[in-house]
């Protein structure tokens, strides 16, 4: 059985450093330049993100007690954002989990080798660089004109749960933010016919990696300010000359306009992806429709006895 799970969210409302750069970051000119009132709407950014991190780990009993987690840094902003507040976080969580830092160098051409290792070096991280070649194997593979991302990030996955069990990381994390997962939920609506979204914590299907979301609460807005401010090298993913997936984009800008027109839309839409009613739905599995006139036969047997007393 393992110890409860760590963040309380009080503990989440530490404050970067007054001046200068948040403690054991990269130095950030942009920060460095920051007036009083500029600093203030980062701290409170900072905390915003903090906060929603804490929670969404309590919430789905991401880390416990002794966990190594590896943390899937792809050189983008989400997951330079997730490494940063996973750190400041474990910096005063009550309880002891590692961190260590993983990229899949996928040997695109123009690959900017040294960026992350610099980086990562700077700010003091336990990291490892996976080489695999996954790059040629895609092109290879993929058929000319179809996208590539599909099978690129599979074969990314599989590298990294591998990798993970060899170095003996308990917990995946993986930089996907409220938007990501909303994103999937209306392409699975749109084209897969089934109503599921990326859930927070995830077994993967094979049994052996437990993979967690912990910028799940987290709206996509603030962290690209956040990884903006913060000045982080962000490597594009698209060296590869790909087409990002032109139906995540397109799902991807309704919900921008959906929120522009209707502010609070996307909360919405997430808190129901929190509180799902499965008798309000029609799939079998998940609810006993044939069962419902022993339910009401049950009820009414228990409202008689309840009569009779
Ligand atoms: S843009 Fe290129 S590197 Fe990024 S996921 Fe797609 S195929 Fe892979």
């Amino acid at each position: 059985m393992q110890d409860a799970v760590i963040f309380d969210p009080r503990d989440t409302d530490a404050e970067a450093p007054a001046g200068g750069s948040p403690q054991q970051e990269a130095p950030s000119p942009l920060l460095d330049a920051l007036d009083a009132r500029g600093r203030r709407e980062f701290n409170k950014l900072q905390k915003r993100l903090r906060r929603q991190v804490g929670n969404a780990i309590i919430d789905y009993g991401m880390i416990h007690e002794g966990d190594r987690v590896m943390v899937c840094l792809s050189g983008g902003k989400d997951s330079y954002t997730l490494l940063s507040i996973l750190r400041s976080l474990q910096r005063n969580a009550p309880i002891d989990f590692s961190l260590v830092a993983v990229n899949l160098d996928q040997k695109q051409p123009g690959f900017p080798e040294q960026v992350l290792p610099e980086y990562l070096e700077s700010i003091g991280v336990e990291y490892h660089i996976l080489e695999r070649d996954t790059y040629s194997v895609v092109k290879e593979k993929t058929p000319e004109g179809k996208t590539t991302c599909a099978l690129c990030s599979r074969l990314r996955r599989g590298s990294l749960y591998g990798f993970a069990e060899e170095i003996g990381a308990t917990k995946i994390a993986l930089g996907h933010h409220r938007e990501d997962i909303l994103e999937t939920l209306f392409l699975n609506l749109f084209f897969g016919g089934s109503l599921k979204a990326m859930p927070p914590k995830l077994l993967s299907d094979d049994g052996k990696n437990i993979l967690i979301r912990p910028l799940a609460y987290c709206r996509e807005a603030d962290i690209a300010e956040f990884a903006r401010l913060m000045a982080f090298p962000i490597i594009p993913c698209n060296l590869c000359g790909s087409q990002p997936n032109l139906q995540r984009q397109v799902v991807k800008e309704m919900l921008a306009e959906w929120e522009k027109k209707h502010p609070g839309r996307l909360e919405s839409m997430f808190k129901a992806v929190t509180n799902v009613a499965p008798s309000q739905l029609a799939d079998r599995e998940l609810f006993d429709f044939a069962g419902l006139e022993e339910a009401q036969a049950r009820r009414q047997a228990s409202r008689i006895e309840l009569l009779n007393e």
